[in-house]
């Protein structure tokens, strides 16, 4: 998954032509600069490598979600549905738009179960945002022909998945908007930073000038632009995007590691009859940033949990189920709406609701299932051991 594996030369290259300028921010300073638009350049990237017409760059994977929302028309009091199972920018950026997330049930492909979105829609409803977690995606032609059918946004989170595809399409570029993260610990990484993408050219408008204050970009300096709206600042810095600019580079070198390493290791897996693995919807095709495995019962899943930590191999896998920061069963402060200042009547009533609300399938696809994280630099023998000691863990669970 992490880019960071591979931080070398190219990254020090690229930040190092900004640090020659000294001209950190990626707009004006048109003399200084020299000819430097670190960020320009790597909106350029993400346009050419992922397919689509428009990218705008963000401060963070939050803050393009939060982005995107704005652009598309997302406010308050609108339902957006998302599943229980994700991280939690994708609530916050939709509380932070003043509009309600209806969390729904999760499937065994990790993401957003269509027939639980299709009886969550109602006239409140404006969005349905599939999360891809762990490197793979939700089913989006069925989420498309629900958005189609009721008229709703469709949204991608792919913070998480850089570089899967579905029917040929890079995930983010699918719906209406997508979005990417490229914080420190995703598939390339600019230390932080995030991009929305799309293929409509006023919801880029609205992202460009979201990000920057409102700024049109139109005038013939900064203090020329004018403000057809209100904005804020999410603002990339040029560092940032240098960072990213070497690894967008390298995205084909990380996914080919990446996904040699994961069938690598799925090979010793898949030696256990027990073991099954998440689903890809047909025509997709996973980034292989985790092999996310189920076990027959949740006894038995957390009984491997306890086995591997005991043996001091738990270390990159990792049990959702009861993860701080990734499955409704631990997100606290969410169903009791700890805010640190008031929010909507509306808002608060959503969220309270969460408390008595039961995630019965996705509690029993996710108390059984483990994500391994896979690396980029593990080496043959590592992966041996890794695999060997995974399976024997397992067996010895299963008492065989
Ligand atoms: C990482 C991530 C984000 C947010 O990204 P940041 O850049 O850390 O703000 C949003 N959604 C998902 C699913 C993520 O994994």
């Amino acid at each position: 998954m992490p880019g960071f594996e591979l931080f070398g030369a190219e990254e020090r290259k690229e930040v190092n032509d900004v640090l020659e300028t000294g001209i950190l921010m990626r707009y004006g300073f048109d003399g200084p600069r020299k000819g430097i638009w670190k960020a320009q350049e790597l909106e350029k990237a993400i346009t050419e490598t992922f397919g689509c017409q428009y990218a705008q760059l963000t401060s963070s994977g939050t803050a393009a979600l939060t982005t995107a929302m704005v652009a598309l028309g997302i406010g308050a009091g609108d339902e957006v549905i998302m599943p229980a199972f994700t991280f939690v920018a994708s609530f916050e950026a939709v509380l932070s738009v003043g509009a309600i997330p209806v969390l729904v049930d999760v499937d065994d492909t990790l993401t957003l179960n269509p027939i639980a979105v299709k009886n969550a829609v109602t006239p409140k409803t404006k969005c349905v945002m599939p999360v891809h977690m762990c490197g793979s995606m939700a089913d989006l032609d069925a989420l498309a022909a629900i958005c189609k059918e009721h008229n709703l946004i469709l949204l991608e989170d792919a913070c998480q998945s850089i570089g899967g595809t579905y029917k040929g399409k890079a995930l983010g570029t699918i719906g209406h908007a997508g979005t990417f993260s490229f914080d420190f610990v995703k598939m390339i990484t600019c230390a932080e930073g995030g991009v929305v993408m799309t293929n409509d050219k006023e919801v880029y408008t609205k992202s460009d000038g979201y990000t920057d204050h409102g700024h049109d970009h139109l005038g013939v300096d900064r203090g020329a632009d004018l403000h057809p709206f209100i904005g804020y600042n999410y603002r990339i810095s040029e560092l940032h995007a240098a960072v990213g600019l070497a690894q967008i580079k390298k995205l084909s070198t990380f996914l080919e590691l990446q996904k040699k390493n994961n069938k690598a290791l799925r090979a010793y897996l898949e030696q256990v009859p027990e073991i099954s693995f998440r689903r890809v919807p047909e025509g997709g095709e996973d980034s292989c940033s985790f092999l996310s495995w189920f076990l027959p019962t949740a006894e038995q899943t957390q009984s491997v949990v306890a086995e591997m930590k005991e043996q001091g191999i738990l270390a990159g896998n990792f049990y959702w189920f009861a993860n701080n920061w990734h499955y409704i069963s631990k997100w606290d402060h969410l169903k009791n709406a700890t805010t640190l200042s008031r929010i909507s009547d509306e808002q608060e009533a959503a969220l309270t609701k969460l408390k008595s609300t039961v995630f019965a399938e996705s509690d029993a696809i996710m108390s059984r299932c483990i994500s391994t994280a896979i690396s980029l630099v593990w080496t043959e023998d590592q992966i041996h051991e890794k695999g060997t000691r995974m399976v024997a863990a397992i067996n010895k669970v299963l008492g065989k």
